[in-house]
């Protein structure tokens, strides 16, 4: 049985994959470019069914410990007054909230510390200079020199992913720009206790509880440019300039906001080919990266671990029957959540004519989703 695996990018897919492969007896080894687990950003939500996903790992407990029910988006005006009725999706799992919001460094500690705890091995500081396939291996050149023959490659090296530039060709493939910035940052809880989304023209804000004591604010705003970089640029204060003008609870929230400030392009990417070639197979935001408008990024990152392992263990390790498997399994969901979010980005820019339609794409989408996988 083919069983040994290189997983490119020890973020949330990579992980994630290296978790569930190394419970179908798979020997999994993790180069990480990082010299530790880490993540960029403040918090994230976990979706219905990714939690149903990471409930197999047995770590949905933890992760529920660590962060903050979020079992409801309540949509309101930039005044603070409802928009229509908050988007629940359902619970997948017994006595669990369907959505948990946690901080993401400690996520990826949580991940990174389970991959530490299973004995897998991690090559920290170190990425894949080169792969050369042969019939039944793949073999990898690392930027220490070393070489090693794997019966799979994985690229779990994110949105810009080198794995996907060596096995594709660099130009082939590149993001768009959706036509949205977002800042992002933490302040203390206070009295907060749901995730609220207020709804300006042209600017969105979102509150969300993390943990007991942190919340996660981001502003999402249209802008024909990309951020870039400035000497002495105060985030802090472009971040609150665009929050003003709010009502709510947002002039409070505005005060207690704590640097540092993270400011990106909202963009995404949709592989529309087959993910693999040969015996390298792209996974996470590789393969698929999406605008957060549905939060389900990585949601899908870590759903692409769990299904390759089970496949996995379907077809007795035989890789040439589990990729094409995989592409079944993972295309069609994955591309919706690319271009739904795509598409309420697009509707955050110009509304559509009835703006109800904007909140049946999400609730829709959603309730897609939380579908048996
Ligand atoms: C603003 C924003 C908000 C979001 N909010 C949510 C949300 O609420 N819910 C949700 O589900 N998703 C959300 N997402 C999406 C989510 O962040 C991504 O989908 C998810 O992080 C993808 O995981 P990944 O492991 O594929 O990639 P990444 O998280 O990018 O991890 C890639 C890993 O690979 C490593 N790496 C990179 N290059 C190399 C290399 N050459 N060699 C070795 N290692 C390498 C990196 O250091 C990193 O550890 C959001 C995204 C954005 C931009």
């Amino acid at each position: 049985m083919a069983n040994k695996v290189l997983i490119v990018g020890g973020g949330p897919a990579g992980t994630i994959a290296a978790l569930a492969l190394h419970s179908k007896g798979v020997e999994v080894e993790i180069a990480e470019i990082q010299d530790s687990f880490g993540a960029v950003g403040i918090g994230v939500n976990l979706q219905n069914s990714p939690l149903r996903a990471l409930n197999q790992l047995g770590l949905v407990e933890e992760i529920l410990e660590l962060g903050h029910p979020t079992p409801a988006v309540h949509m309101l005006t930039s005044s603070g007054e409802p928009l229509g009725p908050p988007v629940a999706p359902p619970s997948l799992i017994p006595n669990m909230p369907p959505a948990i919001a946690i901080g993401r460094s400690v996520l990826a500690n949580l991940f990174g510390k389970k991959v530490v705890q299973a004995g897998i091995k991690i090559r920290f500081g170190q990425t894949v200079r080169d792969l050369s396939q042969h019939e039944n291996s793949v073999t990898a050149t690392f930027t220490d020199g070393s070489c090693e023959n794997y019966d799979l490659v994985i690229g779990a090296d994110g949105v810009n992913s080198k794995t996907r530039a060596m096995i594709f060709g660099a130009e082939k493939l590149s993001t768009t720009y959706s036509g949205q910035l977002i800042w992002r940052a933490a302040a203390p809880l206070g009295e907060i206790d749901r995730y609220l989304l207020y709804n300006g023209i042209g600017t969105k804000i979102g509150i969300v509880p993390i943990s007991k004591e942190k919340m996660y604010v981001f502003v999402v705003q249209a802008s024909e440019l990309e951020p870039h970089r400035m000497e002495n640029r105060d985030e802090l204060m472009e971040m609150r300039r665009a929050m003003t003008g709010f009502g709510g609870v947002i002039p409070e929230v505005m005060k207690t906001l704590e640097h540092p400030v993270d400011i990106r392009a909202l963009k995404s990417l949709m592989v529309t080919e087959d993910w693999y070639r040969g015996r390298v197979l792209l996974i996470g935001d590789a393969a698929h990266a999406c605008t957060p408008h549905i939060s389900y990024g990585l949601g899908m990152a870590v759903e692409d671990g769990l299904v390759l392992a089970e496949l996995f263990g379907n077809e007795l390790g035989n890789w040439s029957e589990v990729l094409p498997k995989f592409m079944e399994r993972r295309y069609e969901r994955c591309r919706k959540v690319v271009e739904a979010s795509d598409q309420l980005s697009a509707w955050e820019i110009n509304p559509p004519a009835d703006r109800s339609d904007y909140q049946t794409l999400m609730s829709r989408t959603l309730m897609e989703l939380s579908q048996p996988i």
